[in-house]
C-alpha cells in the first residue's frame, strides 16, 4: 500500500490522480489533499477517500470546510503552512504535485527535502529552480517520477538504454487549437477559442500554455532538468494526432518513442506505481484506424514563445523563473480581457529583455527572480491598459 499526499487535488491531473487511486484501493492510500478555492469538490473528495488532513488556500474557507464536513471533517489547515504540512506529513511516501504554477515551488521542495518520492506533474517547479530541485533530489536519494506525458514517455524511452547513447529528445506538441490559424486571425481570438484545446482536456493556465506554445518551451526547460541534456539536444515536432507522445534519438540512428492515446491517466499512473503498470480501463490505441501520424518543424513566428524558453534556457541563472513568472501574469491577463493573445509573446520578450539574469544557487533567488517578472510584466500590462 503506497501512501501518498496530492498537491492540487481539484484540479485536471489531481482528479485523475484519484480516479487512479480510487480504481486501485489496495495500491493507494491517500493522506493528504490540498486545494485552492474550489470546497465542493474537496468536500466530496474527503468523504471519499478519508484523508487524515487537508489544506485550503484562504484561511476563511477552513470553517466553511469543516462545516460542510461536520463530523467526518480530518485535520483543515490553511495557507503556505497548510500546503507545507500536507507536502511533509509523516505518512505520505509519495507526494503527488499538481499545483498550478510557481507555487508549487516551495511545497514541491519540502517534500522532496523530507525524503518523499515525487510524482510531478507541476512543471513550473523545475522551470524556476531545476537546477537546486534536482541537486536536492540527489542529495536526499528521493525518486522524481514525471507525470507530463512528454517527459513520461521520454522516461520510458530510456529504460533499459545507455544515457551516453543518447544523442537527443525529441518532445512532441500537438500545436494547439490555432496550428493552423492564419497569423493576423490570432490578434482576434478570445479566451474560450485558446482553452479549446483539440486533443487534451487540461486546466486553464496550461491550456492557453498549449496555445502559444509555451507550454512547449516550458516542457523543454523540464527535460533540461530531468534528463541532464542541454538546450541544443532538445528539439520539439509539432504532432497535432497526440499519440506518439515524445522520442528519443541514438547515436546509432534508433529512434524509440513512447505511443498512447491522449490521456493523462497512463502517465499519471506509471508515476504513482513505477516500475509496474497498472490496467486503466481506457479505449485501446487503434493506429489503423487513425491511418497516418504527421510531424512537422514548428513555425517560430507563430509561436515566438517557444524561442523565448530556449532563449531563458540558454540564459540559464534566474531567467527561466522571470519568464515563467511573467507568463503567468499574462495568461492571467489574457484569461481576463486585459491582453490581446499576441500580447502575452510581446510581454516577455519585453521582461525578460528588462531582467538582469543572475546565478541561482538559493530557493530564494528563484522566488526573488519570481516576484520580479511577476511585477514587470504587471506593470507592461498596467501601462498598456
Ligand atoms: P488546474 O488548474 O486544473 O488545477 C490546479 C490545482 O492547483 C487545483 O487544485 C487548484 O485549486 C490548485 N491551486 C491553484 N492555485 C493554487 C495556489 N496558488 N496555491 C495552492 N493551490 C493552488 O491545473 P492542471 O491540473 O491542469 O495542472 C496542474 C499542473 O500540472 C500544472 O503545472 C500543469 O502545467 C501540469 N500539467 C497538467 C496537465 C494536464 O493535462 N492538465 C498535463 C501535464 C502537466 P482550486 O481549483 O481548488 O482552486
Ligand atoms: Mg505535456
Amino acid at each position: 500500500m503506497k501512501k501518498i499526499s496530492v498537491l492540487g487535488s481539484t484540479g485536471s491531473i489531481g482528479v485523475s490522480t484519484l480516479d487512479i487511486a480510487a480504481a486501485h484501493p489496495d495500491q493507494f492510500q491517500i493522506v493528504a489533499l490540498t486545494a485552492g478555492a474550489n470546497l465542493h469538490l474537496l468536500a466530496e473528495q474527503v468523504r471519499r477517500f478519508r484523508p487524515s488532513v487537508v489544506a485550503v488556500l484562504r484561511k476563511e474557507d477552513e470553517v466553511s470546510l469543516r462545516d460542510m464536513l461536520g463530523a467526518a471533517a480530518p485535520e483543515v489547515l490553511s495557507g503556505l503552512e497548510g500546503l507545507m504540512a500536507c507536502a511533509v506529513h509523516d505518512e505520505a511516501q509519495m507526494v503527488v504535485s499538481a499545483i498550478v504554477g510557481a507555487a508549487g515551488l516551495v511545497p514541491t521542495m519540502a517534500a522532496i527535502e523530507s525524503g518523499k518520492d515525487i510524482a510531478l506533474a507541476n512543471k513550473e517547479t523545475l522551470v524556476t529552480a531545476g537546477a537546486l530541485v534536482m541537486e536536492a533530489v540527489q542529495r536526499k536519494g528521493v525518486k522524481l517520477y514525471p507525470v507530463d506525458s512528454e517527459h513520461s514517455a521520454i522516461f520510458q524511452s530510456l529504460e533499459g538504454h545507455r544515457k551516453a547513447d543518447v544523442r537527443r529528445l525529441i518532445l512532441t506538441a500537438s500545436g494547439g487549437p490555432f496550428r493552423d490559424k492564419a497569423l493576423a486571425e490570432l490578434k482576434q481570438v478570445s479566451p474560450a477559442d485558446a482553452l479549446a484545446h483539440p486533443n487534451w482536456s487540461m486546466g486553464k493556465k496550461i491550456s492557453i500554455d498549449s496555445a502559444t506554445m509555451m507550454n512547449k518551451g516550458l516542457e523543454v526547460i523540464e527535460a533540461r532538468w530531468l534528463f541532464d541534456l542541454p538546450a541544443d539536444r532538445i528539439d520539439v515536432h509539432i504532432h497535432p494526432q497526440s499519440i506518439v507522445h515524445s522520442m528519443v534519438e541514438y547515436v546509432d540512428g534508433s529512434v524509440i518513442a513512447q505511443l498512447g492515446i491522449p490521456d493523462m491517466k497512463t502517465p499519471i499512473a506509471y508515476a504513482l506505481s513505477y516500475p509496474e503498470r497498472l490496467p486503466l480501463n481506457l479505449p485501446a490505441l487503434d493506429l489503423c484506424a487513425l491511418g497516418s501520424l504527421s510531424f512537422s518543424k514548428p513555425d517560430n513566428q507563430r509561436f515566438a514563445c517557444l524561442e523565448l524558453a530556449y532563449e531563458a534556457l540558454r540564459a540559464e541563472g534566474t531567467a527561466p523563473a522571470v519568464l515563467n513568472a511573467a507568463n503567468e501574469v499574462a495568461v492571467e491577463a489574457f484569461l481576463n480581457r486585459e491582453l490581446g493573445f499576441l500580447a502575452i509573446p510581446d510581454i516577455l520578450r519585453r521582461v525578460l529583455d528588462a531582467h538582469r539574469h543572475g546565478a541561482l544557487t538559493h530557493i530564494d533567488e528563484a522566488l526573488r527572480a519570481d516576484r520580479w517578472g511577476r511585477q514587470a510584466a504587471r506593470r507592461l500590462i498596467d501601462a498598456a491598459l
